[in-house]
């Protein structure tokens, strides 16, 4: 079979291992299969690899591929909805247990990085950007909820003062700095967990789509070319599974959002636009998110494509945003543009859940997934290994299928977009 590549982008381009890994030509044995090596599959690799299971990686393209290996960087705390939403929705008691995860995802990322010595320019420190009064008072509503839940000593409300001293644009009018948010080069986190899944043990195929999976008290997975039999299997495919668990299709829509890439900045303009190196992102329903890569690249990113349709020209809808921010960069060259996919649901809360007694899965954690992945992996690896409190309370979660059926629900959820874009234009 072909090998597929990664897509053409600023992280492929600067991918610290080329190195493709072979493609599952066997029938072999393992404690625990994984489906797709994205965040998800390989943060559950590395927890169950510690717990002493032997695990076996199969991805249909290569490590990264994924949203994994394309999105903004962006390491945010919380969920895509926040703590007091979940709440509302699962009571006091559960709510306080999501309230003691909600910070932990970005603690695992910070301590995988360190321990096992991963080069993705990791940068600590991320802003939520406010455009008008009614996006203030959510961050300030945000920053007591989140010291609430214990996030403490790391949060700090700027004024418009303290938002122009992180970033250089004339559009916001506040903000909520976490220090402990931040950012790191995607696929090069992805690339140094899959070396450190292999450094312990674990299996990693690539090229090697999962066809089948057979259930069963041992079940089986098919690739084209092999199978694996296992104890587990977790299926971690989120945006791009495209129906091969038919039972996870029906509450969640594949959407796409789309970054560019400048050219190289020099140190001056790069200082100007993010003096202290942070991530930012605004409070917009359909958000805008930009940072400074490692050799001080603009990389920006916005808009959501329902249905995951892949865009015609990404430059043309992403550069006038960019602009709208950064006026100074009219004349800066684009070198990169890409998609991808990442799972929306309706609550915007991950789907999380077991499929007879031994297939477990994890996906749609709708935009805000990089911690949220990391969290994940371990959830799964622990309720693997018999502790399923957390898990239990993730699983809870009620998920409803999208307004519209399949037919209209791309259409359905662009004009609810529409409306909460125009609110957000109007402040309301
Ligand atoms: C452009 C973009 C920007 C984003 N920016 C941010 C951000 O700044 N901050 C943030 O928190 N979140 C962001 N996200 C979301 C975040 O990237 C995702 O939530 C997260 O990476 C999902 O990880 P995952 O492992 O669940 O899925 P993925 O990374 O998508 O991995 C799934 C993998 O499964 C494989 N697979 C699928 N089907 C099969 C099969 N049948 N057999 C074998 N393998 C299979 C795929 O090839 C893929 O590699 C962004 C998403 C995108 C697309």
């Amino acid at each position: 079979m072909p090998s597929v590549p990664h897509t053409e982008s600023y992280y492929a381009a600067s991918a610290n291992d080329k190195v493709e890994r072979t493609q599952l030509n066997d029938n072999i044995e393992t404690d625990v299969c994984i489906i797709g090596a994205g965040y998800t599959g390989l943060s559950s690799a590395l927890h169950l690899l510690e717990l002493g299971y032997s695990v076996t990686v199969l991805e249909a393209a290569r490590v990264g591929w994924g949203a994994s290996g394309r999105n903004g960087g962006q390491i945010v705390n919380s969920f895509s909805r926040d703590i007091d939403s979940i709440e509302h929705t699962v009571g006091k008691e559960t709510g306080q247990l999501f309230g003691e995860m909600a910070f932990e995802g970005g603690r695992i990322i910070k301590e995988l990085i360190a321990k096992h010595e991963i080069q993705c320019d990791l940068k600590d420190g991320g802003v939520f950007a406010a455009i008008n009064k009614k996006q203030m008072g959510h961050l300030e509503h945000q920053k007591a909820l989140w010291e609430k839940h214990g996030h403490l000593g790391h949060l700090e409300l700027l004024d418009e003062q303290g938002i122009g001293s992180v970033v250089g644009s004339e559009r916001y009018i506040g903000g909520l700095l976490d220090k402990s948010g931040g950012h790191i080069h995607p696929l090069n986190l992805a690339l140094g967990e899959a070396q450190a899944v292999e450094a312990q043990g674990g299996k990693i195929y690539e090229n090697s789509a999962v066809v089948k999976v057979e259930q069963g008290d041992n079940p089986t997975i098919h690739t084209a070319q092999g199978s694996v039999k296992a104890k587990f299997v977790i299926v971690a495919g989120n945006a791009y599974l495209n129906g091969l668990i038919p039972e996870l299709q029906a509450k969640s829509m594949p959407c796409g959002t789309q970054v560019i890439t400048t050219e190289p900045l020099n140190d001056e303009l790069a200082a100007s636009l993010l003096p202290q190196d942070y991530c930012v992102e605004d409070c917009n329903y359909l958000l805008d998110y930009f940072r400074l890569s490692g050799d001080k690249r603009l990389i920006y990113g916005g808009g959501v494509v329902y249905g995951a349709r892949d865009p015609a020209d990404i430059e043309a809808i992403i550069r006038p945003k960019m602009l709208e921010t950064f006026p100074q960069l009219k004349d800066v060259k684009i070198e990169y543009t890409w998609t991808g996919n990442f799972l929306l649901t309706l609550s915007r809360l991950p789907q999380v859940g077991r499929i007879g007694d031994n297939i477990y899965y994890s996906q749609g954690c709708s935009g805000h997934g990089v911690t949220y992945t990391h969290l994940a992996g371990k959830i799964l690896a622990d309720v693997i290994h018999g502790q399923a409190t957390r898990f239990d309370a993730f699983a809870s979660l009620p998920h409803y299928p999208f307004p519209g059926g399949h037919i209209l629900q791309v259409p359905f959820s662009a004009v609810g977009a529409w409306y909460y874009t125009m609110r957000d234009k109007l402040g309301i």
